[in-house]
Parts: C-alpha cells; sequence; structure tokens
C-alpha cells in the first residue's frame, strides 16, 4: 500500500480527493442537508458543527478535520445516529462562535443595541 502510495502521488491523492467528498456527501444526506439554524439548503455553504461547540477538544486529540468525518462517515453508514454534530452554514457557524448566538434572540433577549461609529473610532 506505502509502495504503491508513493509510486502514484498523483493518483492517491485523487482518490483522498474522492473519498473525502463521498465521506462528505454521507454527512449531508444524514444530517438533511439543510442549515439547522436558518434551513439554508445550497450545499456549498454548509459545514459539521459540535453541537456542544466541543470540537477544539476533538482537533487536540488529533481526530478534528478529515480524519473526524470520515470517522463519523464510517459510522452513518453503519445506520448509527451521533447528534453531537449538526450542519450550519458558514453564517450560522460563525455567528454562533463569535457571538454566541445566531439567528435566535441574544443572550438576555430584545434587539441588538445599534452599532455606533462614534464608539468605535
Ligand atoms: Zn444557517
Ligand atoms: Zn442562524
Amino acid at each position: 500500500m506505502k509502495r504503491w502510495r508513493a509510486a502514484n502521488p498523483e493518483r492517491f491523492r485523487a482518490q483522498q480527493k474522492a473519498d473525502r467528498q463521498k465521506n462528505w456527501m454521507v454527512i449531508l444526506v444524514a444530517y438533511g442537508a439543510v442549515c439547522a439554524c436558518c434551513g439554508e439548503d445550497r450545499r456549498h455553504f454548509l459545514t459539521l458543527d459540535h453541537v456542544n461547540g466541543d470540537g477544539y477538544v476533538a482537533r487536540r486529540s488529533g481526530q478534528g478535520g478529515t480524519g473526524e468525518r470520515a470517522a463519523l462517515a464510517a459510522r452513518l453508514r453503519r445506520g448509527l445516529v451521533d447528534d453531537r454534530y449538526q450542519l450550519l452554514c458558514y453564517n450560522c457557524n460563525c455567528a454562533r462562535a463569535f457571538a454566541g448566538y445566531c439567528h435566535g434572540e441574544p443572550p438576555g433577549g430584545g434587539p441588538l443595541p445599534p452599532l455606533l461609529l462614534s464608539e468605535v473610532k
């Protein structure tokens, strides 16, 4: 396997890319292919989110990113459900990461105060 890989670097990379895409499709289908927050269904906007916001734990244990997705896709293929994950579009994902909430109300309720240029200068 290793020798084949060394002798066919192009094919190895192409294979890896195809596998990643297939894994991603399995995940998309399993989670309904829509953003769990806003319902965005253009699949190139969607990203995998850790429901409990514990992504960094998985990454630090070396299981983040591609390996984590491959492992999740393998579980989903076996018919297992993993509700520690959900699909979010990039907007919702970023809003949650930076502001701590998304299309719902801000913590404490009510509209956000207006952003004034005079306050940021
Ligand atoms: Zn969204
Ligand atoms: Zn949202």
